[in-house]
């Protein structure tokens, strides 16, 4: 079950006159557009993310430094769309299995979207998918290696769609729901109306939550301190009647372990209300292996018990047909040799959490994610990892619930891990400002939190009663 590598090709080079100046460089929330796209492009996760820039290309490059993307620069923009295709192609490589080109003037397409297209091309096993309304089809489109090719024989100003009715037996649709989402600032009076588009309120974003997905570090406490709002917040779930999984990445704890810390600072929960990735790593396992399956484990009590209680059979060896991976800090060279060759016999892979680093007294040191990467260097093997930002844990809290994404809302102190997850299933994200991450990290990152709080106390103080 490899992840199947979606490439994004952000089509960024025309040369728009009627703006007064590129319109690359128009404002949104305070980005320039291009830089925008492309974020969005980024939080979804598409890799690799290419930029083909050709009109102003000096003046649109600035705007996208210190980006996770590659620039590439078209300098026959003039000629039309194709050269651009061409030039995003040729820098894709092999391992790309099918790419999504982005305009660079919608800017109210989401995550969300774009992993929808994804998911309807692995599901239809269509060359092409097309965003498609009332008998009309829109971009972007996402286009399978397969038509690479063609693509590429593609001259003067025609884009992808000439490809459409040639290929009419490999395309595939995208309903969809809401094609304001698909609207594009073609003219200045177009981008005009969509900046002057209503805003949401926090209360906007609040109004509809009945379920709570909440990391713990940096939200509930810090260390040994419990952070300000924590009793308050437990009251108001408690007055609402809010549904709530307390999350965490960190697998080598029980979740009866943080019970007990919530006790300590006068909060009451159960350890159904708690979930960490090695819980996760289990449920996904449970859901997609045979019944009793076997598994090798690395990692502490908080893996073997997660794995155990799903029913799966821990077994000592190379025969497993599994191996889970969490962080386990008694680490031998034997066992990293154990699951290494479970794996290069078929095993699957699973990590419980990325995080390359652990926090320890003296510093960093090597995390659950360094161990993924030195299983991976063994074997060649991507590992499936279950912890945020990838989608498992947050799909496995949200049945634990039976809540929908639109009704729950993530709370988190961390950009790249908590608010990324949010944002890649299209849940609303509260960023608090309590735990690792400031208000300059915030300024600075390519994830925008759809609502940003001190702590949980002003959160619980903008909620709308
Ligand atoms: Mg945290």
């Amino acid at each position: 079950m490899p992840k199947s590598k979606v490439a994004a090709v952000l089509l960024a080079a025309g040369g728009a006159t009627r703006f007064g100046r590129p319109k690359q460089l128009l404002e949104w929330d305070g980005r320039p557009l291009v830089a925008h796209v492309a974020d969005t492009a980024w939080a979804t996760g598409l890799n690799p993310l290419v930029v083909v820039l050709g009109a102003a290309a000096e003046r649109v490059a600035p705007a996208l430094e210190g980006r996770p993307l590659q620039v590439l620069r078209n300098y026959r923009w003039e000629e039309g769309v194709s050269t651009s295709l061409n030039v995003g192609l040729a820098a894709l490589p092999p391992s790309v299995e099918a790419a999504i080109f982005l305009q660079v003037d919608q800017p109210l397409i989401t995550p969300r979207f774009l992993r929808a297209l994804v998911t309807r091309w692995r599901e239809s096993g269509a060359d092409i998918v097309v965003p498609a309304w009332e008998g009309q089809r829109g971009s972007p489109v996402l286009f399978a290696r397969a038509l690479f090719p063609k693509l590429a024989q593609l001259s003067g100003d025609v884009g992808g769609r000439a490809l459409f009715a040639a290929h009419a037996d490999r395309l595939a649709t995208l309903p969809v729901e809401d094609p304001a989402l698909l609207a594009d600032a073609d003219t200045p009076e177009e981008y005009a109306r969509l900046c002057a588009r209503p805003r949401r309120t926090p209360a906007s974003f609040l109004r509809p939550v009945r379920a709570l997905i909440c990391d713990m570090d940096g939200v509930l406490w810090r260390g040994n301190t419990p952070l300000p709002g924590l009793r308050d917040f437990f009251a108001l779930i408690a007055e609402l009647g809010l549904r709530y999984v307390l999350v965490t990445n960190n697998a080598s704890r029980t979740p009866g372990q943080y019970v007990e810390k919530l006790a300590r600072f006068g909060v009451t929960t159960t350890t159904e209300h708690v979930l960490n990735s090695a819980q996760a790593a289990a449920a996904y396992l449970a859901e997609h292996a045979a019944p009793g399956a076997t598994v090798y484990p690395v990692g502490g009590a908080g893996v073997r018990e997660a794995l155990l209680a799903r029913g799966l059979r821990l077994v000592e060896g190379e025969t497993a047909e599994h191996v889970v991976v969490g962080w386990d800090p008694h680490l031998t060279w034997d066992m990293m040799a154990t699951a290494a060759l479970a794996i290069r016999r078929g095993a699957t892979f699973i990590g419980a959490n990325p995080d390359r680093t652990f926090p320890s007294e003296e510093g960093l040191v090597p995390g659950a994610g360094s161990q993924l990467a030195m299983l991976e260097a063994a074997t060649d093997v991507q590992p499936i990892v279950a912890g945020k930002p990838e989608p498992v844990l947050y799909r496995q809290a949200l049945a634990r619930m039976g809540a929908t994404p639109e009704e729950t809302l993530v709370i988190g102190d961390r950009l790249d891990t908590d608010i990324l997850g949010g944002l890649r299933l299209g849940l609303p994200t509260a960023m608090l400002l309590s735990g690792i991450q400031s208000r300059e990290d915030l300024a600075r990152s390519p994830i925008h939190p759809d609502l940003v709080f001190d702590d949980l106390a002003a959160l619980v103080r903008a909620w709308p009663r």
